[in-house]
Formats: structure tokens, C-alpha cells, sequence
């Protein structure tokens, strides 16, 4: 099966080779160095020299430490969306009592810098500003460098980021920007196997942790830290999925973490013009198009659901649907970790015969 989904993704063999590896003691010398390479390493990806921590979590519990770990009840945060992931952030915030200013761009579109700047100076008590790098429900990267910038010249604001599916495809500069929680997923593109939430905290998040009230435990920063000093977790961490992030993280190196961002923008347009060669619509604006997920607008003569199936059950080829209110409108084709053209062409050639097939 060609698995092109947006996370889970396929492995490449020498990834599923060390997680046949047998266990170790996670509280053990060979542990220790382990994760204390991997957290060198995962620095030089989210270009930053901030502390990074693993979550044995899928990315959501990412998010989750971002808010509670920050922020107090009634602090106000200004959530930017134009997407489910963008959504779902905002209603995890609001779940643990902040106050959300929404603000909401149109799906299939980028976040607008200058109606940030608008928001902002309206709201100038915002303590966190909570934005999602690559909305993989539409298929759309926002452009981080200007919002960075205009939440840095119009407020004192944190920036919380979802770069859950970009991080690690995309160029996403940490420190250069000024982000002070990064937040991304083992499974997206980091070529391995879902169970990890990979984290970063800024100097000035460290400063707003010190008061935020939210309530915590599994997910305190504190805790972490105190036991990444010794090259641990406080709790049972991941093995195989670290194992897993361990190679991968090597592997993106060798290739360079420049060449991976060019081998996933030169994968990301041959899929968008394999798509409109085919006849078909793209969802997202070409302007702001993402890298590492590409959605496709069903014709209005096909069944988005049966064009799925056609696919996996006669070609093999897996892609996903529309989330949320996209549902039967869009699918989504996942090109991020272990994807080169070949990989592409496959679904490209499998999505052609399969709309053949139903309008037969
Ligand atoms: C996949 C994804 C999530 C959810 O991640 P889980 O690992 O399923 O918790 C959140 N945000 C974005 C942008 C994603 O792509």
C-alpha cells in the first residue's frame, strides 16, 4: 500500500529496522546518551538552541503543554484559524480558561499579517498568540517570518506554534523568527512511527511558565527539564519511537536539513501540477501553498468517498478525505518524510484511472 496521508507515513527500511531493536532501561547510561544526542540533533531541525523536550504523546499533547504551561486562566490569547487544526487549538486554550479572540481567515487561505497587527493593537493585553505553521486540513503554510514579525512589533505577546506537520519539511527558523513553543509530531515528517511530541521552549516562555497557573501534571516543563539534565524523561518515555527518531534524525542531517526543505518544495509543486494536469482544482491559494499536503477539490460528478476507495481497494494507494466541514469536498494527498516523485506519480496515475473508472 502507498500510504499518502498526512502522518502516519511510511518508514524507510533502516528506520523500521531499528525499532525491532530490544529495549533498554530508560533510567540506563545507553539511554542517557541516546536522548541527549537526539535533543542535539532535533536542535539543529527546529533551528534553535532553545531546550527541546519529548513528550511520549501524539502532537496534540504537544499543544496542550504549549497552553497549560504558559498561560493562566482568563489570560488572553488571540487564536488565529482558517483551518480544523486552527480550531482545535483555540478550543484546547479555551478548555483550560483562557480568554480566545478568535480570528478566523477564510479556509484554503494563509493568515493575513496586517489583521493580526489589527487585532493585536485592539487586544493589547493578548498574552500568547497561538498559530498553526502548516493547516493540514487545507493544505496551506502560513508565512511565519511576517507573523513573527508583526506580532513582535505590535505586542509583548508569546507565539505558540502548531508546526506539527511542517516542522522538520519546511523552513521554520525558531530563534531567527522568535517562536517560543514549537510543537511537532514523530509521525508527520520526521519519517517515523506516531508517539512522540517534540517541543521547544524559548527563554521568554521559561519566564511565563514561572507564573502560569493552568493546572498540570504529565505535561509539566519543569519536570522535564529537571530530567533531561540527566538525559531522561520523569516518565517512561517512547524506546522504539526514539530509536526511530534517533536514525531519522541522522538521516535528515546527512541529506541536509537545506536539501530536505528543497527535495519537499520540489515534491510539493510536482504534485500540484500533476493534479491540475489531470484536470483538477487545488483547494488551497497556489500563493501559500503547503509542501507536505496537497488538497484537491472533488469534481462536483464524483463521490469524494468512492474515489478513496476506488484507489486504495484497485491501486493500492492510500490518501485521506476532508476534515471537518471539507468532508466529501476535498481529499488530501500527504507528501512529507520519505517521499520522492516516484511516490507521487503512483497516486497521480492511481487517481486518474480511478476517476476514469467512475465516470465509466
Ligand atoms: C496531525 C496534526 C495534528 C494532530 O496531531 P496528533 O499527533 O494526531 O495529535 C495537529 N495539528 C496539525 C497541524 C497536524 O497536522
Amino acid at each position: 500500500m502507498n500510504l499518502r496521508i498526512p502522518g502516519p507515513t511510511p518508514l524507510p527500511l533502516e528506520i523500521l529496522k531499528v525499532m525491532g531493536n530490544q529495549m533498554i532501561n530508560h533510567r540506563g547510561p545507553k539511554y542517557e546518551a541516546m536522548q541527549k544526542e537526539v535533543v542535539k540533533k532535533l536542535q539543529k531541525v527546529f533551528q534553535t538552541e532553545n531546550d527541546v523536550f519529548l513528550f511520549t504523546s501524539s502532537g496534540t499533547g504537544g499543544v496542550e503543554a504549549s497552553i497549560t504551561n504558559t498561560l493562566s486562566p482568563g489570560d488572553k490569547v488571540l487564536a488565529i484559524a482558517a483551518g480544523v487544526f486552527g480550531d482545535r487549538f483555540a478550543a484546547c486554550a479555551k478548555a483550560f480558561g483562557a480568554e480566545v479572540v478568535k480570528l478566523d481567515f477564510p479556509w484554503g487561505q494563509a493568515a493575513d499579517p496586517d489583521l493580526i497587527r489589527k487585532k493585536l493593537k485592539a487586544n493589547p493585553d493578548t498574552k500568547a498568540v497561538l498559530v498553526v505553521f502548516n493547516e493540514t486540513s487545507t493544505g496551506v503554510t502560513n508565512d511565519m517570518k511576517a507573523i513573527a514579525e508583526v506580532v513582535h512589533e505590535s505586542s509583548d505577546a508569546l507565539i505558540l506554534v502548531d508546526a506539527i506537520s511542517g516542522l522538520g519539511a519546511i523552513d521554520l527558523r525558531t530563534d531567527e523568527w522568535g517562536f517560543d513553543v514549537v510543537v511537532t509530531g514523530s509521525q508527520k515528517a520526521w519519517m517515523c512511527p506516531p508517539g512522540l511530541a517534540m517541543v521547544s521552549v524559548s527563554e521568554k516562555a521559561w519566564k511565563a511558565h514561572a507564573t502560569a497557573k493552568m493546572p498540570r501534571f504529565y505535561w509539566d516543563f519543569t519536570a522535564m527539564k529537571e530530567f533531561a539534565e540527566k538525559g531522561q524523561t520523569p516518565f517512561t518515555p517512547a524506546i522504539t519511537t526514539i530509536f526511530a527518531l534517533d536514525k531519522a534524525l541522522d538521516m535528515i542531517l546527512d541529506e541536509g536539513i537545506e536539501n530536505v526543505f528543497a527535495r519537499h518544495r520540489r515534491v510539493g509543486e510536482h504534485t500540484r501540477s500533476g493534479v491540475k494536469e489531470l484536470g483538477l482544482e487545488l483547494f488551497a491559494d497556489e500563493s501559500c501553498a503547503s509542501n507536505t499536503v496537497t488538497a484537491v477539490k472533488v469534481p462536483s460528478d464524483i463521490q469524494a468517498d468512492e474515489l478513496l476507495r476506488i484507489m486504495r481497494e484497485d491501486h493500492e494507494v492510500l490518501i485521506a478525505g476532508g476534515m471537518g466541514r471539507l468532508k466529501g469536498k476535498i481529499v488530501r494527498i500527504g507528501h512529507l518524510g520519505y517521499v520522492f516523485e516516484e511516490d507521487i506519480d503512483e497516486v497521480l496515475e492511481a487517481m486518474e484511472a480511478s476517476l476514469n473508472e467512475l465516470r465509466r
